[in-house]
């Protein structure tokens, strides 16, 4: 009988054991990735997760001799640029948005984080057809990022586009709703702050996740007032070291000639491009490469934290909007004049 009670015992407790085991081995190994997310540098994350979910099951792997086996999870490739000669990316830094940080020479002289040849990419105006894809495929064949500060009523035609340059890495700002100049005298402080935070849901609407607190002024201009509330929202101000001056360029060359001279005068710069501009979507191919072949390094900027955009706006804009976005189009795509 005791003998009986005794091997009934140690079958449950066998029972439990390989039940135990057998959750282990089985369940998603989440805890181990997060771990190894955190404590790796910002450059090695994405190899760390991936090369997490192929850690051994170390001594359980003894016990383990009845439960069948999983298929080895292959090995990640470390980076997934295929350019062995690309301009990449030097250095990726995390910014604290905290208190509304201002970036860029031409207006704010007090962060200084840059080193000698380091420059940082910036768009503004995008998203739009054609000259966003063609920015971002040139980015992508040389493996590099980029931070980009969309319009947000061009988000709410292209979405599909932004969404694109969030999916490829880049930093996503904003660079208000319409474009409007918040530093002009008929310009409120409501209606900057409207500008400002319409922006921003109409990015995250459009990307279904929220914009990084990167914010850039149209035609960069400063309004105090605007200033201030940035600073209250935790939104990081972009100037710039070297403006391109692209939209007023005849030709792709231009472009890249007022590039290259500005830079060699400041040595390091955050540097302001445009997608949306057709000539800076030709020269940035050759541009990069030039870059490239000057010994510049590109620094990545990336939020620490997703800026949390205001329910009240969201829910106006989606109210606004009235059609889902993806039938969203312009007028005059939707309604033509046959006969007058
Ligand atoms: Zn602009």
């Amino acid at each position: 009988m005791r003998n009986a009670l005794g091997l009934m015992l140690a079958s449950v407790g066998a029972a439990v054991v390989i039940a135990a085991v057998w959750f282990w081995t089985s369940s998603p190994r989440a805890d181990l990735a997060v771990a190894a997310t955190v404590s790796a540098p910002p450059a090695e994350r994405i190899a760390a997760t991936a090369s997490a979910k192929s850690i051994p099951t170390f001594e359980l792997v003894e016990v383990t001799a009845t439960v069948p086996a999983k298929p080895p999870v292959p090995p990640q490739p470390k980076t997934a640029c295929a350019n062995p000669d690309a301009l990449g990316v030097s250095r990726v830094v995390e910014i604290d948005t905290t208190g509304g940080p201002g970036f860029g020479f031409a207006h704010f002289k007090q962060l200084d984080f840059l080193t000698d040849k380091e420059i940082v990419l910036t768009f503004d105006d995008g998203p739009w057809p054609v000259n966003t894809p063609s920015v971002l495929k040139a980015l992508a064949d040389e493996c590099t990022k980029a931070v980009f500060f969309p319009i947000g009523k061009h988000a709410t035609y292209h979405p599909e586009i932004l969404k694109q340059v969030a999916a490829a890495g880049h930093s996503v700002g904003a660079h208000t709703w319409s474009h409007a100049n918040l530093n002009a005298k008929k310009m409120n402080e409501q209606q900057a702050r409207d500008e400002i935070e319409k922006g921003f849901s109409a990015v995250k609407l459009a990307l279904g996740a929220a914009p990084s607190p990167f914010f850039r002024f149209p035609q960069l201009q400063h309004g105090p007032a605007a200033m201030a509330y940035l600073g209250s929202r935790n939104v990081a101000i972009f100037s710039c070291d070297v403006d391109s001056f692209d939209f007023k360029a005849k030709d792709a060359t231009q472009v890249i000639n007022s590039v290259l001279t500005k830079l060699e005068k400041s040595g390091k710069a955050i540097i302001l491009m445009h997608d949306f501009q057709k000539h800076t979507a030709e020269a940035l191919p050759l541009l990069l490469r030039r870059l490239k072949a000057g010994g510049y390094k590109v620094v990545h900027m990336k939020a620490k934290a997703p800026l949390q955009t205001l329910a009240e706006y969201d829910e106006a804009l989606v109210k606004d909007m009235k059609l889902p976005v993806a039938s969203a189009r312009p007028v005059n795509n939707v309604v033509q004049t046959v006969t007058e």
